[in-house]
């Protein structure tokens, strides 16, 4: 948190319902700070009406807008521009001011990558499963194709939303190979070396005994992971992968990356790895 707000003071925010969980201000106000900017970031939880919070934000002059649930479709219909990326993937995280009003982005997709990246996963010419096919699962694989992934594998409990997943990222990546199944088909993967992307709420607090695959099988052919849920900090998956030997890491540096991307767009800087290093240590503190 800055030390003093004043005149100049510039204002970002997170819009959703409900927003009170948030770590979002932690990153933000971390940054700001390690930064030197006089910038505050605050969460507002959206009464009723999403287009009058939107267009409010814009013209109290309100720097730059996060959307979270249940809004980030819905928002896009009172911009002025969208991302090709993030219409592609049907969702915007992060609002950028133009002249005319904000443009939405997505940094969720762009923030899993670079936190994959930071942890020595790189998905290029290599075969990924993703585990689920919500809103997270939709950034994961669209990152996947665009990365140049070898075969993606979507594993989902309802498969018509896998195989409706890999329908969508097929549109935009006809050369991809992309495959839909049911969890329970994990014996159609590769026996070896895949990358695992666990996107499902299965093993969040407070169930944090839980994984949606627990079967040995399965893990023996995994050999970096990355669960996005970060609360615990060591899930269930994440142990299941370590114990057949393959490397596995959580969900908080996609928090912190696509935060930290976010912040970027808004001031038009670019922030480096020493100072992402200060603000995760923030927000691990506060988990
Ligand atoms: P979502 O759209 O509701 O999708 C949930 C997914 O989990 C679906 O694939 C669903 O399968 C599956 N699932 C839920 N309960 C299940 C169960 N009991 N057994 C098997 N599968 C189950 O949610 P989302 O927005 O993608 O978010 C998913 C998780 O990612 C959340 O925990 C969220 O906090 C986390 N997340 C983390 C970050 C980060 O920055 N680290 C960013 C975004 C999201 P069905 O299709 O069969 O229902």
């Amino acid at each position: 948190m800055i030390e003093a707000v004043n005149g100049e003071t510039r204002l970002c925010g997170l819009i959703g319902s409900p927003v009170a969980h948030t770590l979002s201000p932690v990153i933000h106000n971390g940054l700001a700070a390690v930064l030197g900017h006089n910038l505050v970031y605050v969460p507002f939880l959206v009464q009723k009406d999403l287009k009058s919070a939107v267009l409010g934000a814009f013209d109290l002059n309100i720097l730059g807008v996060n959307v979270t649930v249940p809004y980030k479709k819905e928002v896009m219909a009172y911009l002025a521009g969208v991302d090709e990326n993030a219409g592609r993937i049907g969702a915007v995280n992060t609002l950028v001011r133009t002249e005319n009003g904000y443009k939405g982005y997505n940094t969720d997709y762009l923030g899993l990558k670079r936190a994959m990246e930071s942890e020595g996963i790189f998905v290029k010419g290599r075969d990924v499963v993703v585990l689920g096919a919500g809103g997270a699962a939709n950034a994961a694989v669209y990152m996947c194709a665009q990365s140049g992934a070898g075969r993606i594998y979507i594993l989902n409990r309802t498969k018509k939303r896998a195989e409706e997943l890999a329908g969508r990222v097929k549109e935009f990546f006809p050369d991809v190979e992309l495959t839909a199944l049911e969890t329970g088909q994990y014996e159609k993967l590769p026996k070896e070396s895949l990358i695992a992307l666990q996107t499902t709420s299965v093993g969040l607090h407070p169930n944090a005994d839980q994984a949606v695959i627990t079967e040995e099988a399965f893990y023996k052919r995994i050999a970096q992971a990355m669960d996005i849920v970060y609360n615990p900090a060591h899930t269930r998956f994440m142990q299941l992968v370590e114990a057949q030997g393959g490397f596995a890491c959580g969900g908080l540096k996609m928090l912190l990356y696509q935060a930290v991307t976010a912040y970027e767009l808004w001031n038009k800087v670019s922030i480096d790895e020493a100072v992402c290093r200060q603000v995760s240590e923030l927000l691990e503190k506060q988990l």
